[in-house]
């Protein structure tokens, strides 16, 4: 299961589709599904809408979680659009309903679409307010029994402080489930690091800007960082 942010999106803008950026993406997606490897994608929608930042501004939170939702089937139509145009065969599946664009999730269809070689889609996020998309990926994953989550960031993988603000921060190749949530190293939120934790749900979080990475982890290289139990 890979983990898009709408931030890797949005490319250097911050904002809304970089069409540059998507392109490139999806060429990646492109090569990893050429191996064979059966492909669920989550997708955020912080590039277009962030519950947290528009109820900071006054909205009620859940009508803004909601916008959040939305933004994340928004992202998931572009990304569709240009996997399709590449060749591939994909399904985008909502957690919201939305007949109109896109399918419901279920998780046994979602299941047979990835047999039939098709990239999945997971949009709408959980379908509930409060959470996140980082949720949403652990909880999808853990359903049709993907072997890892693999998290798409900036950086290449976790430190033990920002490595953009503090110069001394250290690279953690692997550290678990426990000491992400002890020194509050901000991988994923408590509630997805949890979920992974008790179902054995190995993170792999690495630099979607370095080319090829996915498929190195795919091949058992080691690139990123992993979260796994010790
Ligand atoms: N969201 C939500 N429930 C979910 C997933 C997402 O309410 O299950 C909303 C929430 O407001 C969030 C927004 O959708 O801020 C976009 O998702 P997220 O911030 O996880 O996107 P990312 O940071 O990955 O781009």
């Amino acid at each position: 299961m890979l983990k898009l942010s709408g931030e890797a999106l949005a490319g250097e803008r911050g904002f809304g589709i970089d069409p540059p950026v998507v392109d490139r993406l999806t060429d990646e997606i492109v090569e990893v599904h050429a191996t064979g490897v059966e492909l669920g994608l989550v997708v955020g929608g912080g590039n277009i809408v962030r519950g947290t930042t528009a109820s900071e501004g006054g909205m009620d939170r859940v009508a803004a979680d909601y916008m959040g939702m939305l933004s994340t089937v928004i992202n998931g139509l572009a990304l569709q659009d240009l996997l399709e145009r590449k060749g591939l065969d994909t399904r985008l599946m909502s957690a919201i309903r939305l007949d109109e664009v896109a399918e419901p999730y279920i998780r046994r269809r979602a299941e047979r679409h990835l047999e039939k070689g098709r990239v999945v889609l997971f949009a709408g996020g959980t379908g509930n307010p409060y959470f996140s998309t980082d949720t949403a990926a652990v909880l999808r994953a853990i359903e049709i029994g993907a072997e890892a989550v693999l998290k798409a960031t900036s950086v290449d993988g976790i430190y033990s402080a920002d490595p953009h603000l503090d110069p001394d921060a250290e690279f953690l190749e692997r550290i678990s489930y426990l000491d992400v949530l002890r020194r509050d190293l901000r991988v994923m939120d408590a509630t997805a690091i949890s979920m992974c934790r008790e179902n054995d749900l190995p993170i792999v979080v690495f630099n979607i800007h370095q080319h090829g990475a996915v498929r190195g982890i795919l091949a058992g290289e080691s690139v990123g960082s992993t979260v796994a139990a010790s």
